[in-house]
This record gives C-alpha cells, structure tokens and sequence, in this order.
C-alpha cells in the first residue's frame, strides 16, 4: 500500500537504479515517483575549471538516464542550490516526500537538516537511508556504547554482528511508479561550458562511468581477487579493484561487494579477507567522520595541533615540489605524477608521498590532504582524512610517529624492477634497477650513461631522508614531551 501520492527521489553519490536503497523504498512507499539531480553549485563553485570529476559525472547521469529510461522513468536535472531547488521542486511537483540516501559528511548533514526544514514547513517529509555503508552512525559500538576509535576491534564486531540482512540487496519489484516529468522540468545534463568547466573536457578519467562501467571493473577485478592480498601493495601491477571512483559515486552497490567478498571469505579466501578488510576502513571512516567531524580541519588527537609544522618560502617551495613531483625521490615522483596525470594514486603510494610530505619534509597534512582533494577522483573527506591522519600519526588509529617510511627502501620493496618509476618518471628510465631508486648515490658513468643530469633532467633531492628523519623524531618527540607535561 502507497503511503505517499507523489514521491521524489533525490540522486546525490549514489548514481544507480539497482540496489538503491532511496530508490527502492520510494518506489515502495509512493504511487507516483519522480527522480531528481542537481548539479549543486554549493560543491561545484570551489572546484578548479578543469576538474575531471564534472565530466565523469556527466557520463553517470547519462547512464543512469538511460537505465532509468528501461524502466519508464526520466531524471530531471537541476544546476543551482540544492538547498533551494529541492524544496523547489517539491512544491511544483507537489510532492509529498522525498527519499535520500544518509550522506555523512559535515557539510552535507547539515544541507539535509536545512532542506528538511523547508519541507517540512511546506507539509513534505524527508526519508533518509543507509546506503553508503554496511553499517552506519551507532551501529557498532564498544561494551561501553561508545563508537570505536581502534579500527581492528571495530573490524572485529562488524564482522561479528554482520548478517545475511546488511548485505541483501534492496531490489525492486515493481517500477511501475516511476512517473516521467513534466516537459517543463529540464532532463538535459548541462554541458561543462554551463557549469564553468569547459576546461575539464581535456582531462577525462581513463575508466569506464555509470553502472556498465562499475561492473566491467568489478568483472576485470574478480579474478585478480583470490591473489589481492599478494599483488596490491605492487603499483606496477593490476592488484586493486580501482572501483574507488564508483563507490564515491555511487554506480555500484557497497552491499554488493561486500557480499561477494564475505562470501569468498568464508570459503577461505585470502585475497577476499584482505579486500573486505579495507571496505570495512571505509566504514570505519564514515563513521569516525560522523562521530568527530572536527577531523575534517583537525587532528583528531587534538595535541597533535601543535606540531611545528615547517613554514615560510621553504616549505611553499618544498610543498610545490611534492605536488609537482619533483623532490628528487623516484618513487614519490612517480606517484605524484600518476595523480595530477590521471586523478588515481595506488594506495601504497598515497601512503608513502603522504608520509614524505609530513615527516620527511616536515609539511603539515591539512596541505596535502586539501590537494589530494583537489586532484583525487575517488576524493571522499572522511577516507582522505583518514588516510591523511593515518600517514602524519595524528589520527585516531595512526601508525606511531616513530614509524617513518624510507623512501628508499619503500621504492626498492614495492617497485623492485623501477618499472612504475619508468611509467611516470620517464627522465629516469635507462637507469639500471639498482640506481632507479635513489639516482643521487649513482657513480657519474651510470648517471652519464642513463642521460641523467641531477639538476637538470631530473632533480637533486629536497632533503636526506636520514636528517629528515631525525628532525620528525624530535619535532614529534617535543610533541610528545609536551602532551607529557600537559
Ligand atoms: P581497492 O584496494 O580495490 O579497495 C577497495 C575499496 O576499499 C576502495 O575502492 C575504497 O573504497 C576502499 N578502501 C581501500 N582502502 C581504504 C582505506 N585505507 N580507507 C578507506 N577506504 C579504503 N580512498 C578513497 O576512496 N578516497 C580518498 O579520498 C582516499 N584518500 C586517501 C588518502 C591517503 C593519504 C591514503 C593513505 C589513502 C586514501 N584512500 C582514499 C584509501 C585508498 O588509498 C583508496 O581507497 C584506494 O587506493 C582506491 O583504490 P582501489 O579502488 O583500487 O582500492
């Protein structure tokens, strides 16, 4: 039975029609349902006329049109604030409710709260539902009743408490509601020139979008999954999923996944085990970020606010040269370049230029956390923080500060042939595999011989990891002294 005469479902990051849970319950809970997009210039204004993500989006919208089309409805697409727009559109289309998928970060709780306000002064309802995550909010919780801070016995409840009913799949039976608009509601997708991207045409992302595209990856990735705990941690090989840009937006269902990977764990899968592991630390995230939002702009142990990060010119020039990738470390530059070149970073490199911006070259995370922001297409605040405060020790689960990554001996372990190095860093690729990875302790002959000029054709390092080091150690050990005190 139909609660509701016109409902409206509000797509946001969750660009599918299978297994969506706003979807699915309205189309339960309505006789008429309408579907909706905005391209909300509250997130679009602060975003570099270039950026790849608007074109990717673009391409989800049209697929998920299409998939919507097979099933008798049309999305109506909007550009302007959401804030307004939605409750809007409620009014013309005299809606009365409209479902969303919970959105956890900061800026988007407090959207909803707003726009539910206005609906609700105009007499529609708003129904919000898990959909981004396996578990959400308060779901799992210590003895005490209190969210975790630790992420292996938060991992250890949720694969405890989990049951068949947190991974099925919110399917729809009948789409019959699904109502087509009005012809005076827009269903075009706005081109980039009118969202004020028409620089971003240049610079696609290099993967398949919308929901096709999510199950090609996920098709591709299946048979590498058995070996993913052995081949990940490789940049120059095929271990990841790389499905991180379609769970941002998305066009594939984190139910589904996690349901093949705890399927494949309990027949003994090893790879499986590892993968599932790293979807539950996108749980715990979301659930950290909702819980202390401050991590966003904050360390989450707030003494770690104090460190004297370096400053000045020297650390503008030394922070440019880490985004450019030109600190004189190979592997570093390497993973730099993949990012600015495709939007990807593997995550052994996110870790590693992560930890030589703040340890190594003693920068402060928020810097490099904003410009992976910038860059990522995968870009998702309460991951990003995560990993951000993860890599600088200042996070709620955080390798020591000791902990520092040699970026020598990072390069030689993960990259042992320098053939990622050769990919991106290709001034460096005639020299031989014991040379590739630290080039300024090649004798001059090797460096002749590979045509490279420290200085010239590619760049002297910024800094010696051994001083490097032992400045971090003291610049956290005086932290440390000092929350002694405290
Ligand atoms: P796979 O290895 O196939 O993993 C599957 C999925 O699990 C990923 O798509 C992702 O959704 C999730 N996942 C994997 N590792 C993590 C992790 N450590 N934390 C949370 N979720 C994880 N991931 C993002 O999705 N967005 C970010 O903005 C982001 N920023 C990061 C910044 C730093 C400094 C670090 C160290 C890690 C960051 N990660 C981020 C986590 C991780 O690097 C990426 O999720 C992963 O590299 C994406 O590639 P994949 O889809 O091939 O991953």
């Amino acid at each position: 039975m139909s609660e509701f005469e016109r409902g409206l479902v509000w797509f946001r990051r969750d660009l599918r029609i299978q297994d969506q849970a706003a979807l699915s319950h309205g189309l339960q809970l309505a006789r008429q349902v309408f579907c909706v997009f905005v391209f909300d210039t509250a997130i679009l204004e602060p975003l570099a006329d270039d950026d790849r993500r608007i074109p990717f989006i673009q391409d989800c919208l049209t697929s998920l049109q299409k998939q919507l089309a097979q099933v008798g409805g049309k999305l109506i697409v909007l550009h302007g604030d959401a804030q307004e727009l939605i409750p809007q559109l409620a009014h013309q289309l005299k809606i009365q409710a409209v479902f969303i998928n919970r959105d956890y970060e900061p800026q988007a709780l407090e959207r909803d709260q707003k726009v539910a306000l206005k609906l609700h002064s105009q007499g529609c309802a708003l129904f919000a539902y898990k959909d981004q995550v396996i578990f959400e909010t308060d779901e799992i919780l210590t003895q005490q009743k209190t969210p975790y801070t630790v992420f292996t016995p938060y991992k250890n409840t949720w694969l405890k408490i989990l049951r068949a009913e947190d991974l099925a799949a919110c399917d729809v039976d009948d789409w019959s509601a699904l109502a087509n608009p009005p012809s005076t509601q827009p269903t075009e997708i706005p081109s980039l020139e009118t969202l004020g991207f028409s620089a971003a045409a240049e610079r696609r992302i290099a993967l398949p979008p919308g929901a096709e595209g999510a199950s090609q990856l996920l098709d591709d990735f299946l048979p590498r999954l058995p070996r993913y705990h052995e081949k990940r941690d490789y940049p120059a090989r095929k271990g990841p999923s790389y499905l991180s840009v379609h769970l941002r937006f998305g066009t594939i269902s984190i139910r589904a996944l996690a349901r093949l990977a705890h399927a494949e764990m309990l027949r003994g899968g090893q790879g499986a085990a590892v993968w599932l592991s790293e979807l539950i630390w996108r749980d715990f995230y979301f659930m950290i970020l909702f819980h202390h939002p401050y991590v966003a702009e904050q360390a989450f142990h707030s003494e770690y606010d104090s460190i004297e990060w370096r400053s000045g010119v020297e650390a503008d020039e030394y922070f440019a040269a880490w985004c450019e990738g030109r600190t004189g470390y190979p592997l570093v530059d390497a993973g730099m370049r993949q990012l600015n070149q495709t939007g990807y970073m593997h995550n052994r490199l996110r870790m590693l230029t992560a930890s030589f911006l703040t340890k190594d070259l003693g920068i402060n995370w928020r810097w490099g956390e904003r410009y992976f922001a910038k860059q990522l297409n995968d870009y998702d605040l309460a991951a990003n923080s995560g990993g951000w405060q993860w890599s600088a020790s200042t996070g709620c689960d955080a390798q020591p500060y000791f902990r520092i990554f040699n970026p020598v001996t990072q390069s030689a372990k993960f990259d042992p042939q320098g053939d990622f190095i050769r990919r991106y860093v290709p001034e460096l690729k005639d020299l031989h595999n014991q040379a590739i990875h630290a080039p300024w302790l090649a004798d001059a002959e090797t460096l002749a011989q590979a045509n490279v000029q420290l200085g010239k054709t590619y760049a002297h390092p910024l800094i010696f990891h051994d001083e490097a080091r032992k400045e971090a150690l003291a610049r956290y050990a005086k932290h440390a002294q000092r929350k002694k005190h405290n």
